[in-house]
């Protein structure tokens, strides 16, 4: 099964499901149940989860890049 890294595993209506803000990374379990966080949860839960996941979709950059755009720092 060939991973396309390109593609968006993540749509802006997936939501953290800690807090409900928008999910930049996407934990697939065992099992097939996948678990949302936004990147402040995924930095509080990556150590426990990463050994358990069978896949990440991580696309925290994106939350950098929107943090660097939102940010007007001039
Ligand atoms: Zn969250």
């Amino acid at each position: 099964m060939a991973t396309t890294m390109t593609a968006p595993a993540l749509a802006a209506t997936d939501r953290c499901d800690r807090c409900n803000s928008q999910a930049y990374v996407r934990v697939v379990l065992p099992g097939g149940s996948d678990l949302l966080f936004c990147g402040h949860h995924w930095n509080r839960h990556e150590v426990a989860l990463r050994p358990q996941a069978i896949e990440v979709f991580d696309e925290t950059h994106r939350l950098d890049v929107a943090a660097h755009v939102s940010s007007d720092d001039r």
